[in-house]
């Protein structure tokens, strides 16, 4: 049981002009119990991140605290945390049951028998039971993550970090363990922070997810409140697949403008939003981008409906990816029905609902104004 804060925490590797600053000033506070995804592209600072937590890197800056207490001076072994990498890290010389026993061994002063029992229960729960006398070497890649999962588990640690725990996996084996490692957070109810560069991982397991772009720290924020109301543009690029359309207007005369073929006139709040702003880049998510064959989209002001041609249609089975030109005008893809038949080369209708839109501030790349939702889809518990 353990809330974990990060506050103000910094790594530098190196001194002076040649320093890399790997993290800059992250603070999170991650409540007893939760389950954090940390997420963002390779290099942005996510196992530094997880490595100063552990103990495995010094903090240059800022404070990592443990139920309220200082730990950045602790060594690894002191601080009650355990850690599992993609690499697993299993000793092979050893069997699976001297791997789980290994780290209780060394970090708890039970004897024999208890550590018996526990390496048992955490084997049971984790179905690795017929697989305790077998060394590392004989286990598939799937097993070895379970077993590096048990090694952490059994030592009932008061935090565990996960650093892309599932990425040497196949993507069925991945689905299937990403649910399985729900479900035991769930059941153990033990604070995790989650490292993976795989924004599908973040919004289906996290409680809450921490972006992370460059060392910064974009926002941290429930799965469902950076997918609609992302901080910035960068949140609302890297979450989500296919990715939100951006079109890169200028605005004029209370009208985003993107060459002829796209004035998307601005009402209300959206367009308080963008009062003295020049140039906006507009988003909009390929569900919401509405397309029609035969006349208008329904559901959409007529002032919001635009000439198009569909170059590409990609069919995925559930949905077809449609990419679109407008002419004088951007490329935007947007997604509908697997069933629905559309021809590449066909002419087109694109709609683009006002409610959908997001704007964000061309320079800095802040929302500006982010889609209109129900409350009550958004406050919906995280069942
Ligand atoms: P991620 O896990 O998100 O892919 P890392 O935390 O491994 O990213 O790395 C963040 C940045 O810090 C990268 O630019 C990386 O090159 C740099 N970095 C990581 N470890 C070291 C190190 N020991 N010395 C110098 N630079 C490092
Ligand atoms: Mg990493």
């Amino acid at each position: 049981m353990a809330r974990l804060e990060l506050d103000s925490v910094t790594k530098r590797f190196g001194d002076g002009p040649d320093a890399v600053v790997a993290v800059d000033d992250v603070n999170v506070d991650i409540a007893d119990g939760e389950f954090l995804v940390l997420v963002g592209p390779s290099g942005c600072g996510k196992s530094t991140t997880l490595r100063m937590v552990a103990g495995l890197e010094t903090v240059t800056d800022g404070e990592v605290r443990l139920d309220g207490t200082r730990i950045n001076e602790r060594g690894p072994a002191e601080r009650d945390i355990a850690m599992v990498f993609q690499s697993y890290a299993l000793y092979p010389h050893m069997t699976v049951r001297g791997n789980m026993r290994f780290g209780l061994e060394e970090s708890t002063d039970l004897d024999d028998e208890a550590i018996d029992e526990r390496v048992e229960e955490t084997a049971a729960m984790l179905d690795i039971t017929e697989l305790l006398d077998r060394k590392p070497g004989a286990l598939s890649g799937g097993q070895r993550q379970r077993v590096a999962l048990g090694r952490a588990i059994v030592r009932e640690p008061a935090a565990f970090l996960m650093d892309e725990p599932l990425s040497n996996l196949d993507a069925k084996l991945r689905s299937q363990m990403r649910t399985e490692l729900q479900q035991l957070q769930n059941d153990l109810d033990t604070t995790t922070v989650y490292v993976t560069h795989d924004q599908t991982e973040a919004m289906t397991m996290g409680d809450r997810i921490a972006i992370l772009d460059a060392g910064e720290l974009q926002q941290v924020a429930t799965p469902l409140e950076a997918y609609h109301r992302p901080a910035n543009r960068f949140v609302a690029g890297f979450i989500g697949e296919p990715s939100m359309n951006f079109v890169e207007t200028t605005v004029e005369d209370g009208a985003l403008t993107a060459g002829e073929g796209l004035v998307y006139p601005l009402a209300g709040d959206a367009a308080d939003a963008v009062a003295g702003a020049s140039a906006v880049t507009l988003g909009v998510r390929p569900e919401d981008v509405r397309v029609s064959a035969d006349g208008d989209p329904a559901d959409v002001a007529s002032e919001h409906v635009f000439d198009a041609t569909v170059d590409v249609v990609e069919p995925m089975g559930n949905e077809n990816v449609v990419h679109l030109t407008l002419p004088n005008g951007p490329d935007l893809t947007a997604t509908v029905d697997g069933l629905r038949q559309i021809a590449d080369g066909t002419d087109a209708r694109v709609g683009i609902p006002a409610k959908a839109i997001h704007l964000f501030d061309r320079d800095s790349g802040e929302a500006l104004h982010n889609r209109s939702l129900d409350d009550a889809e958004m406050d919906a518990p995280n069942v």
